[in-house]
């Protein structure tokens, strides 16, 4: 399964998740290249794609992509701003849930009614959009859950807290595979990987409780969380559009590749 869009300023994963149904659809990615491999490989899987999670955010976001802004552009538009002008940033943007009163320009973040989906409350969502998005996990319990966002950095699997310590053993294996398949088309990974940790040791603020965490609890085996890198003209490696798309490409095939030999039984 996969979920993009959750953050209307994250674009990235929204591009790949349509690129992999064009590929599904046409044999060509959303760039127009023939793919026949990663079709191949797609065709293995039966996939459910929501290619975006958070429409408010994605309708108020102004521009097609990041490539060659300033990341504090990205502060404005994905975070919000207050009545003043001044910018929420990260993580101030998640000390006000929902988003409402001193709002200026209500960040890409937020659905409309001020809800970030990452950080929605789990037991009386605000969101529909959560109690929809929890149904379909509930339902389905896909093998493997990718949760599709963009940051400043390049590419990298984040680790999934309060999963059991296995899960998470599994996703350090899979983000190790990433970058190796990254590294075969020479795109860097990050220089983290997911490490396998305990969730808030004592004297230690424990993590929060977020929306791919709630998707291992929903039904998902393995839900990941993949950060893009998004483009910005200001950081330490700039990607191109090119890339992006790309590295999402590889993305799908080394997940394609592990459900196969995990997974082989149900094929
Ligand atoms: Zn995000």
């Amino acid at each position: 399964m996969i979920q993009a869009g959750a953050h209307g300023a994250e674009p990235e994963g929204t591009i790949g998740a349509l690129s992999i149904i064009n590929v599904l659809e046409t044999g060509k990615d959303i760039a127009g290249k023939p793919q026949p491999e990663l079709r191949e490989k797609l065709q293995r899987l039966r996939l459910i794609i929501i290619p975006i999670a958070n429409p408010d955010g994605r309708a108020r976001y102004p521009y097609d992509g990041w490539v060659g802004l300033p990341e504090e552009e990205m502060h404005r538009v994905g975070q919000g701003t207050r009545k003043d002008g001044s910018l929420y940033g990260w993580p101030g943007c998640k000390e006000v849930h929902p988003m409402r009163g001193d709002v200026g320009f209500l960040g890409c973040y937020f659905d409309d009614e001020g809800v970030n989906l990452a950080q929605d409350n789990w037991i009386d969502p605000m969101s529909r959009t959560t109690t929809a998005i929890m149904k379909v996990v509930s339902a389905e319990g896909p093998d493997m859950l990718l949760n599709l966002h963009g940051f400043h950095a390049p590419p990298a699997i984040l680790q999934t807290d309060y999963a059991p310590v296995a899960v998470k053993e599994d996703i350090l294996a899979f983000a190790q595979q990433y970058a190796k398949d990254l590294d075969s088309q020479d795109i860097p990974y990050n220089s983290w990987m997911p490490e396998v940790t305990e969730d808030g040791p004592r004297g230690e603020c424990p993590p929060a409780l977020g929306q791919t965490a709630m998707f291992y609890h929903a039904g998902a085996a393995m839900p990941m969380t993949h950060e893009s890198p998004q483009g910005f003209n200001d950081v330490d490696v700039a990607f191109d559009y090119q890339t992006i798309l790309a590295l999402h490409h590889v993305l799908l095939e080394t997940a394609s590749d592990w459900l196969c030999n995990t997974k082989a039984d149900n094929l």
